[in-house]
């Protein structure tokens, strides 16, 4: 075969055999949203390119080298969603809605694009679930909100995925640690990348979560921000693990998480899985008092996270957690002949408005060719139509799982459908 098209690189398909696991974890997700008190928000995937410049942040990787950026026919700048929360934000701030009464909680399942080297657990294209609280600055929130991420996996049966957290302070601590990381790293330009290098005049916070090995290295002794918070900022972390605490939650404290974006402050946490190899945070998130004001709006403490579904299902994988294969009672009729073709196209649809599963044979095969395909789909019924049972006006209904038959009649759709609403009944009750 020479196909004239393939898949891009680092993308993905969810092919039929497989989404019930993603609809699986959608599902969980959205249960915690709902419980929590989130509402779904949608947004486009792509965007004016300024609003993630601004709202990521310039200094960042995402921004300098991971986006998909193009120019329309028009000349206008666009890209594809890098991740979740500036689109939100601008939604946020165009629709008005935090005049719908503070916090304004909304989650989001989304796409996301990024132009990164595709290895396990890291794709181009790749899907996230996040939640995001807006106008909320009571260090509580923080921990309600780390509360939320642990029982998602909690539910998911993974108890084993390690929550570390950090403070990252406001723009006023940053200053001064920025000035002790710069004096700490300037006696390593002969060793650091190159990437960290450009890293050091501007964002030095940034060589903290470089991923060479080297960096990492010269990293583990830097100063820890933890040292340069500010009376406010220190307080609003103390009392964040203070509630993690009275909500028995395990944590550790990370000083070397900064995260990858620049829009974070003050808190920041991090879900780690042991389980899957290099790519181990499966969720990611923090606070960002700055973010909204960065997008043009009135200053609006938010603070949020995401999780990466891709890593979520490996860490499942990984762990043995059984996703359970959704079963649909299913009625297959093997029809031959016009006639008997047509009984079965009305009655399928008499018994898919009772809510079961109805199917028959839409290609044209021979009998044994569809009694085949009813196994292979997993029918519950099967119902074989010829000649004979359409001059009759009855028909063999069979249990495709325990064989038995029931005679049943086919002329009249009501007393069809009761029949074998009682087959179904009685096969439950076996
Ligand atoms: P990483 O350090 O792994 O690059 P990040 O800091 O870039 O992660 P965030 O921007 O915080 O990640 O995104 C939140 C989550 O989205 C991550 O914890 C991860 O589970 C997932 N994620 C991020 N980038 C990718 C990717 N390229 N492919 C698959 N999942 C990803
Ligand atoms: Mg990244």
């Amino acid at each position: 075969m020479a196909l004239i098209a393939k898949k891009i690189k680092g993308t993905e398909d969810i092919l039929p055999r497989d989404s019930y696991k993603w609809q699986f974890i959608e599902k969980i997700l959205s249960d915690e949203a709902r419980v929590y008190g989130f509402s779904e928000i949608r947004t486009p995937v792509f965007e004016q390119t300024k609003l993630f410049q601004r709202g990521v942040g310039e200094g960042t990787d995402v921004v300098q080298k991971e986006m998909y950026t193009f120019e329309t026919k028009g000349g206008e700048s666009l890209t594809l969603r890098p991740e979740g929360t500036a689109g939100a934000a601008r939604a946020l701030l165009e629709h008005g809605l935090y005049n719908d009464g503070l916090p304004i909680k909304a989650h989001y399942f989304t796409t996301c694009y990024r132009y990164e080297k595709p290895q396990a657990g890291r794709q181009r294209e790749f899907h996230q679930f996040g939640m995001e609280v807006y106008g909320a600055n009571d260090p509580i929130s923080d921990a309600e909100l780390i509360c939320c991420a642990k029982s998602i996996f909690e539910r998911l049966q993974l108890f084993d995925v390690r929550l570390e957290i950090n403070s990252i302070g406001c723009p006023e601590c940053r200053k001064n640690y920025h000035a002790a990381l710069k004096e700490y790293f300037a006696q390593f330009t002969d060793t650091l990348c190159a990437t960290c290098m450009s890293r050091l005049e501007k964002n030095p916070m940034r060589i903290l979560d470089c991923k060479s090995p080297v960096c990492k290295e010269i990293a583990a002794n830097a100063p820890k921000i933890t040292d340069f918070l500010c009376e406010s900022c220190d307080e609003h972390f103390k009392k964040v693990q203070q509630y993690l605490t009275a909500a028995d939650i395990d944590f550790t404290v990370n000083p070397s998480i900064v995260r990858g974006l620049d829009y974070y402050t003050n808190t920041v946490f991090e879900f780690i899985s042991d389980s899957i190899g290099a790519q181990s945070t499966v969720c990611g998130g923090g606070r960002y008092n700055g973010l909204i004001e960065e997008l043009g709006g009135s200053a609006l403490p938010s603070l949020g996270f995401a999780i990466g579904l891709e890593r979520l299902l490996m860490v499942l994988e990984a762990e043995g957690v059984e996703i359970p294969k959704p079963e649909y009672d299913m009625l297959y009729i093997a029809a031959l002949g016009d006639k008997a073709q047509l009984k079965a196209f009305e009655l399928v649809r008499e018994v898919r408005e009772t809510g079961l599963g109805a199917q028959f044979d839409i290609v044209g095969r021979g009998l044994k060719a569809q009694m085949k395909y009813a196994n292979k789909i997993g029918a519950k019924f099967s119902l074989v139509l010829g000649d004979n049972e359409i001059e009759n006006g009855k028909a063999i209904l069979k249990n495709m799982e325990n064989g038995e038959q029931t005679e049943v009649s086919i002329n009249d759709a009501h007393i069809f459908i009761e029949n074998l609403l009682s087959a179904d009944l009685a096969s439950e009750m076996n």
